[in-house]
Formats: C-alpha cells, structure tokens, sequence
C-alpha cells in the first residue's frame, strides 16, 4: 500500500514538474505566466487564478490571470495595502477565505470582473522573507481550500520567486517595473555604534547562497536527505549545548536552548518534511519555511517573537549547511560593508579587517558587546536601522556615516561625491591628530591635562602607541570573561593582564575589577531574571556576594604585575563598607600569594569608581581610604537623570551639560582636589570635545578616553583657556543657565576652542 502522505502530494508533485516545464519552455515572460496561472487553476480545480507582482511603488500590478477579464492585465494595480491582497502583503502569510466578499479588507475592482466569486486563497510571494508579488486562486463557490493547496499554491509561489529574482523570466524593461529589489536611493536613520565613516559594496552576513535546484526529481529521497539533516542538525547542536566544539564567541547558551528546542519542535519539522515530500528540494523546503518566518519576523513587533524568529533563521542556516547547500564564505569584495541583523563579536574578528569597511545592523546596541569589538577595530557602526534588510540587496553601494548614524542605500552620484569628500576631510583630520601625538596635553593657559585611554581586549593594545595615551586609565576586564564562552581560567586572565602591562611599559594602567550583571550577563552563568538589572545585583554586589571569582581576579593581577606596579579599581561602590570589604579581600590574597613565594607588587594602589550619587556624597570619607578615584560617568549620569542607558529613549533624553549634573561633577573635583587624592573621568563624555572641555573647566586634569578620542579631545586641549571658561562655566552654573551646551558652543566660536 502506497502511504498516504505520497498519494496525497501526487497531484501537487506534477504541478510542480508542470510550472517547471512552462518556465523552461520558449516564449515571453507573459507567455509563460499566462501558462503558469492556467496550470494552477486547473491543478487546483479553481475558476480564477492571478499573479500580481509587486511595483517599485509598493502597488500591486496584475501580471496574469486565468478566469479574470485579460484585458485587465497590467490596468488593476492595488494600493499599498489595498483588498485581500494588500491584506496578504501586510500579513505576509496566506489568506484562505471560504467567503472573500465577507473580509473586511475585500475590495471590488470592476475591470476585474470578480464579483461572482467567493472562496479565496491568496499565498505571498517571498524570496529572502522580501515580498515580490501575491499568486491568488478563487472560486464560483463558497469553498475553503484544503491545507494541501495552501501548500501546492507556496511551492508554486518559491519556485515563481526564485525565477521571477533570478533575472532569466522579465526582460530589463520588465523587471524595472518589479520590486524584485528595490533601486531607489534610500537613508535609514540608526544609532551610532562606533564612530566613522565608509563607503562601500554591501554583503549580507548570511550563510551563503543557496543552491538554485528547486524541483525535486524524487521527492521520496528529498525527504530522506532532509530527514538526514536534521538528525545531523540535532547532534550537532546537542554537541554546542554540551560545550563541545563551542568556539570562542558562538552561540551563548540561551540561544542555544532555543536552537534545541527548535530543533526537536514538531511543528517546524513537520513543516520542512511536508515542503520537501511536495515536490520541493530539500534545500527548496528549508528556504521556503525559513522565507515564511523570516516574513513574519520583519512584520514582528514584539522583540521575543523577533528574537525567537531569528533563532530559528539561524537554525535553518545551520541546516542548509548541512544539507551541503550553501557556498563557503566567499571572500569579502576590497570595499565590504558588513550588513546584519546582529553579529557575535567573535565572529567579527574573524572577518578580515582589511576589507572590511563597516559594519550596519538592523539591532544592536552601543554596550554591545560586537559594538565593543568594532571600536577596538576602529570599524564605523551604525546600529539600530530598521528596515536595513529588507532594504539592502548584495551588491548596493552605501554610504555609513556613523559620525551621525545615517546610512544612505544606493546613493545618487552628487550624494556619493559629497560624502567621498566627508571622508577625505576625516582622513586628513585624523592624519592631524596623529601628529599630536608626542606632545603633551597642556591646555593655552598652561594647565597639563593626563590623557589615558580606556581599553579592554588584547586589540586595544597597539593603541597605546599609536594615539601616544599616557597610560590606561580603565581597562575593563570584564571584556574578557564577555567574549568568552567559558569562565577564563587563571592563566588566561593572568597572561591577559601580563599582556596589557607589557604592552604598557612604563605607562600606568588602571585594572578595574569585574563589572558583571546589569546587562554584562555572562551566558555561561546561571542568572536570575531582574526587573531592573541597572539597579540590580551587579559589579561589587555580585563579587561580594560571591567573592570567589574576584580573589580568583586578584590572583591573576597580582601574579601578572610580578613585582611592577599594581593598580587597581574597584566598580559601582556605593557604601564605604563595599569598599573596605573589597580592599581587605585584596589585601588578603596579597598577604597569601607572599605566603607562597610569589612576587609581591612593588606597589598597590587601590582605587575606586565613582559611579553612584551615594558614594558622591560620601567622597570625602572614601578619600581617606581609597588611594584614588575615577568618574564613571556613564553610569553616574544613569543613576543621576534616572534614565537607563540602555534604553533609547531616554539614554540620550537629558544632557549632561546641565546645571545639576555640572555642580554634582564640580563638587567631585573640588572635593578630590581639597583630599589631593587623584580623580580621572573615564566615562564616555570624557572623549567627547564640548563635554571633555567642560570637565576640564570644572577642574577635572586627567581624563581617560576611547582610544579614537584621544586626538581630537588632545587638540581641543590645546586650544582651551582652563582658566577663562572655568569663570565662564561657574558664572553659567551659579545663574541655573538652562542652555550650557550652547553657550559652550558659543563661546568655542568666539573663542577659537577646536571642539
Ligand atoms: C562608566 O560607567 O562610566 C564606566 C566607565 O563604566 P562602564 O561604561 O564600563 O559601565
Ligand atoms: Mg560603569
């Protein structure tokens, strides 16, 4: 007995072979698409079949029908989002009516001649989850079409676009009327990731291309390839999930979860089998369930169904490549924009820089941590464009200007020029700063201004020399726990901190202790879920709740420093007590690494980060105990406007130069000052030129920046009177003066102060 599942696809199964036929017989595209609605119809026992294809104007254009009035061929275009069409394109899945006329979205398009029919299927016409056009069938009757034609009408549909995408069916003068993809100059506006500019080719960060066999011959050992490959996925990532294999940076655990739970879901299983046992190949099958989802992650807004969809993306990724079906990375053109929805740090650094012009991302967040990466490249990013992928095509020329996070797509020439000669400028700027490089930071009036830099992976390292930064004024060792898919055993971090102070010679470096939790989440850690994770159980909270891993820290820097020089910083201390805990533990360890014959450093200084109002507050009693301290102004000013960081739309609500946080930033100036304790800002604001000349004003005379910072902030010192707008300042300060930053402004016009 034959199984039921092959009998049922049968009549399918030769529909497909049908459509293949038609599309490789001889004619015009018309031709051929006139054959193509006709075969559907009949296969599917439908009065009507249409294919509307989609224009550069987002309307939908009737292509061909078979039962429609042919004469409205190419006359009815539908609105964006016009009748049950425009429904489909904006559900971007099927719509199956037993009563069209019923739907609210059913429109009556009179040259059509539609309106004796009632049951209605209508599939969307994907290709990479990009809408082409939507392929309807209808009948006289009221009828609901069965789950195999929805499934026979989506076959016809992916075959259809691929064909329509590949260029061989429409003519030139025809596909300029498709929206196969889009040719218009476009600009999306994100967010700056990391700060530059690039002009270059874009490449998708995809798993490659897929192989264009869409037909089975056998759909019987299709079906047993994909089965193979599934079974081949699983074991495959049950060896991730169990630690084997997992590279540097791979997937964090969590995702891996979700790729196991897919992997084992019936539903997507059951899905791919059916698409395959159809008539698909196998490869055709994976790329038409991941088409689906990837159209319905475009439309999705909640950001866990997002996340959850690009799992599953990224599982069918894995499952074509073992189906042997995508090409090898291919290598990346001389000008490569990187175009992704989000990327694993370690996954760009295994791109090679030299090619790489930049990086553009439908997410991704500032304090990523592929973010943190990029700077370090010194790779612009613009981050948080919405819209990119469905936007961008391989190939398109764009323009990032991640000086202000724009990214034009497709420019028109006068656009590409100007923007060539930004790039220039920037060029001969940075060529300017680096022949700062020797000179020390000193302001007109004769201030001398300490200028580190802020590092935190072994590629900030050449920094030092290239920027001439005074030494490292936080390096943040978390970065090396983040980035790796493991806890970094004791050698690692000791040959890390070995690494930075070699490479710092006799420049000082500031170690700052783990700041973990708050959005630092190890994915190799269990971790409770917090409501609020800035306010939560991170930095000293957790290390002192679970001091293990800090002293295990404290080993390694002691071991590292081998008798040089050990300087190190202790984050988020919010009460003296934080502090005195942290420091005795450290004294502890250093007490037991003498007690078994290591070098003990030549000497320790103990700092502290002043990141809390809290411990603003309390500085002076600190000062007696810590040997110094360093703004972190990011998360001061966090805590000060109540304005999380992370969160877009407030991060950059209320500006620093405000009168309130400028006398919170004087008082800690002055207070460091009256103790004679030294105080640095690290915060990001210290890199920046107006903020940076403000903090100098307030007092502040050692600053630690970005690396890429320290030109341009050097260059402003040269050129800043400390002494006249520190007057300037207090006077704006003292009358509550709403508008600092402009008057800053104002006064750098006048004044010549190179912001
Ligand atoms: C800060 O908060 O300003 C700081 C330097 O620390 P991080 O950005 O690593 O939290
Ligand atoms: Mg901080």
């Amino acid at each position: 007995m034959s199984d039921p599942s092959t009998r049922k696809h049968s009549g399918h199964r030769s529909l497909l072979r049908h459509i293949r036929e038609i599309m490789a017989a001889k004619g015009t595209a018309q031709y051929r698409l006139d054959a193509l609605v006709k075969a559907i119809a009949s296969n599917l026992h439908a009065d009507v079949c249409s294919l509307y294809l989609r224009r550069p104007d987002a309307s939908m254009e009737l292509w061909a029908t078979q039962g429609l009035d042919p004469n409205a061929v190419h006359v009815t275009r539908l609105g964006a989002g016009e009748g049950l069409v425009g429904e489909i394109v904006r559900l971007s899945r099927p719509l199956n009516l037993t009563e069209a006329p019923t739907h609210s979205a059913f429109s009556f398009h009179p040259e059509t001649a539609e309106d004796p029919f009632h049951g209605f299927l209508g599939v969307p016409v994907l290709r990479g989850g990009r809408l082409l056009g939507v392929l309807a069938v209808q009948s006289r009757e009221a009828r609901h079409y069965s789950n195999d034609d929805v499934e026979a009408l989506q076959n016809v549909s992916m075959v259809l676009a691929e064909i329509v995408s590949s260029g061989d069916l429409l003519s030139a003068s025809e596909l300029a009327n498709v929206a196969v993809r889009p040719s218009r100059a476009e600009s999306l506006t994100g967010r700056r990731i990391s700060d530059g500019l690039a002009v270059g080719q874009a490449v998708l960060h995809d798993p490659g291309r897929v192989k264009t066999i869409l037909i089975a011959d056998d759909p019987e050992a299709e079906k047993t390839r994909l089965e193979d490959a599934i079974l081949d996925l699983r074991h495959s990532v049950d060896t991730l999930y169990q630690g084997k294999g997992n590279r540097l940076g791979g997937p964090s655990r969590a995702v891996l979860e979700a790729y196991r739970m897919f992997a084992n879901d019936q539903g997507w299983l059951d899905r791919l089998c059916e698409a395959a046992g159809s008539g698909l190949s196998a490869e055709a099958a994976v790329e038409r369930v991941r088409g689906e989802h990837r159209a319905r992650l475009l439309s999705a807004k909640d950001p866990y169904l997002r996340e959850r969809l690009h799992d599953l993306e990224d599982l069918a990724n894995r499952l074509l490549r073992h189906l042997g079906a995508v090409d090898e990375l291919a290598e990346l053109p001389e000008n490569a924009i990187l175009v992704a929805r989000a990327i694993g740090p370690a996954e760009l650094l295994e791109f090679d820089r030299s090619r790489l012009k930049a990086l553009v991302l439908e997410e991704g967040s500032p304090t990523s941590h592929a973010a943190i990466v990029a700077r370090a490249l010194r790779l612009p990013v613009v981050g948080h464009a919405t819209g990119l992928l469905d936007r961008v095509s391989p190939g398109d020329t764009l323009l990032v200007d991640a000086e202000e996070g724009i990214v034009s797509i497709r420019p028109d020439a006068p656009t590409e020029e100007q923007f060539r000669i930004r790039v220039d400028e920037r060029r001969q700027r940075r060529a300017a700063y680096a022949r700062l490089r020797d000179k020390p930071a000193r302001t007109k009036d004769g201030q001398r201004i300490t200028l580190a830099m802020n590092a935190g992976l072994r590629v900030d390292l050449p920094q030092l020399e290239e920027t001439g930064a005074e030494g490292i004024g936080l390096f943040r060792t978390e970065f090396q726990f983040l980035l790796s898919d493991h806890l970094p055993r004791l050698t690692e971090q000791t040959q890390l901190y070995r690494d930075v102070l070699d490479a710092a010679g006799e420049r000082p470096v500031v170690f700052r202790t783990l700041d973990l939790g708050g959005d630092k989440v190890l994915p190799y850690v269990a971790h409770e879920r917090e409501s609020n994770p800035a306010l939560g159980w991170r930095a000293m909270r957790m290390a002192l709740d679970r001091p293990g891993l800090l002293r295990y820290q404290f080993r390694a820097l002691i071991d590292a420093t081998g008798g040089r020089e050990l300087n190190i910083m202790f984050p988020l201390i919010t009460t003296l007590m934080e502090f005195r805990t942290a420091r005795a533990l450290l004294d502890a360890e250093i007490k037991r690494m003498a007690r078994f014959g290591y070098t003990i450093p030549a000497k320790v200084r103990v700092g502290s980060m002043v990141e809390t109002p809290a411990i603003v507050w309390q500085l002076e009693s600190l000062l007696k105990e810590a040997d110094f301290v360093s703004v972190g102004a990011n998360d001061l000013m966090q805590y000060f406007f109540a304005a999380d960081r992370e969160n877009s739309r407030v991060a950059e609500r209320y500006d620093i130069l405000n009168t309130g946080s400028l006398r919170m930033l004087g008082h800690i100036a002055n207070v460091c000052q009256q103790s004679m304790r030294p105080v640095s800002v690290c915060g990001e604001i210290a890199g920046q030129g107006v903020e940076a000349a403000a903090l100098i004003a307030l007092g502040f005379t050692a600053l630690s920046v970005p690396p890429d910072s320290v030109g341009p902030v050097k260059r402003m010192i040269l050129s800043l009177d400390q002494k006249d707008l520190g007057i300037k300042l207090a006077e704006w300060v003292a009358e509550a003066q709403t508008n600092v930053r402009e008057n800053l402004l104002d006064y750098a016009r006048t004044s010549g102060l190179a912001l």
